[in-house]
């Protein structure tokens, strides 16, 4: 996991530049259609609730893109993207 977990601009813009590369672009909110898109400042790792006794457990640090109208909320896996190098990815014993 990388040290610090704020998305500065040109990490923003590297992921925007990756986004269109895959020929996407956060224009409008797919619920409600409104142009309120906004990527986050900070990287999150969603937490696994579940996973056998003693194993490793992969973190996956996202991207998230929320809609401020309607809160609808888009995540991006940050090693595909390319911001996060997927041999960083930090594993946990539970
Ligand atoms: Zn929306």
């Amino acid at each position: 996991m990388p040290d610090q977990l704020e998305l500065t601009l040109d990490i923003k813009t590297k992921f925007q530049r990756w986004l269109a590369s895959k020929g996407a672009r956060l224009s409008s909110c797919s619920i409600c259609d409104a142009k309120q898109l906004q990527l986050e400042d900070y990287l999150i790792v969603p937490t696994v609730l579940a996973s056998p006794p003693n194993q490793q457990v992969p973190k996956y640090p996202m991207l998230q893109v929320t809609c401020r109208n309607c809160g609808n909320t888009i995540y991006f896996n940050a090693m595909v993207a390319g911001i996060v190098a997927a041999q960083k990815v930090v594993t946990e014993k539970k």
